[in-house]
């Protein structure tokens, strides 16, 4: 169940210019010349993947799909091939705790080309903790990423949306340098059905980040292809979060 599959997702691709097929047209008399064009009229096609064009063109915008709790056993892995085959990236917030369970699985996130933050130790109501527990949170949490994947997240989520200017404070001190709320929520921790979660996503538009959750829900997971070629049809490009103004986070080119 859990294959460990690793994507390549290549982007280097050879372009053949097609200039020789009017020469060819108009030296077609001699059939020695028309021979050795047929060569170089062939065109080459085979480097075109099915799914890395289709992010080529975003002329309507970025959007961030974030998953969060993970990592977690049972789908943390579906979630990468479901991502990888559609060559699309996400965010994922991540406990310390699981991370410190499933380091493994951490570090096929990160293998995978996803994007990494920070979302507490343990998923208490941070608002309602010691000064001293917040930072605890958050700082164990960046120490067991930068000891399992090698990089220390900018990227904060507070459990429940839950924030204060206490609590802005510290992740600052922790070194955060976005705190990353959502615009949707794709209630998939609520028992929403694949389609109800594909319906939120069909909501979005440029700047939107969506809520969902490694949590091991299949629904979660059943719901990636239609996300993505939802936002493909509609010129929407999964983008990567990264820091603004002000903690505010800010959705770009990958
Ligand atoms: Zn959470």
């Amino acid at each position: 169940m859990f294959r460990r599959t690793r994507s390549s997702l290549s982007s280097g691709h050879s372009t053949r210019s097609t200039r020789p097929v009017r020469t060819a047209l108009v030296a077609i008399a001699a059939a020695v010349t028309t021979a050795a064009t047929a060569l170089t009229v062939t065109p080459s096609v085979a480097a075109t993947s099915s799914t890395a064009g289709v992010w080529a063109s975003c002329p309507n915008g970025y959007v961030g799909l974030t998953y969060d709790d993970g990592p977690n056993p049972s789908s943390t892995s579906a979630l990468l091939n479901a991502l990888n085959q559609g060559g699309a990236k996400a965010t994922f917030f991540i406990w310390g705790a699981h991370a410190q369970q499933y380091p493994s699985l951490l570090q096929q996130e990160a293998s995978a080309g996803m994007w990494i933050g920070n979302h507490t130790w343990d998923h208490p109501h941070m608002t309602q903790q010691s000064t001293q527990t917040m930072t605890n949170e958050i700082s164990q949490t960046q120490n067991i990423i930068q000891q399992t994947i090698g990089q220390r997240p900018v990227l904060f989520r507070p459990p429940y949306g839950e924030t204060n200017s206490t609590l802005k404070s510290i992740e600052q001190q922790q070194g955060i340098q976005a705190e990353v709320i959502w615009s949707h929520d794709s209630q998939d921790w609520n028992g929403a059905s694949t389609q109800q979660i594909v319906q939120t996503a069909s909501t979005m538009t440029n700047g939107s980040i969506i809520l969902m959750h490694d949590g091991g829900y299949q629904t979660t997971i059943q719901a990636v292809p239609q996300i993505l070629s939802g936002l493909a049809s509609r010129g929407l490009c999964p983008g990567k979060i990264v820091p603004g103004q002000n903690l505010q986070p800010v959705v770009t080119a990958p």
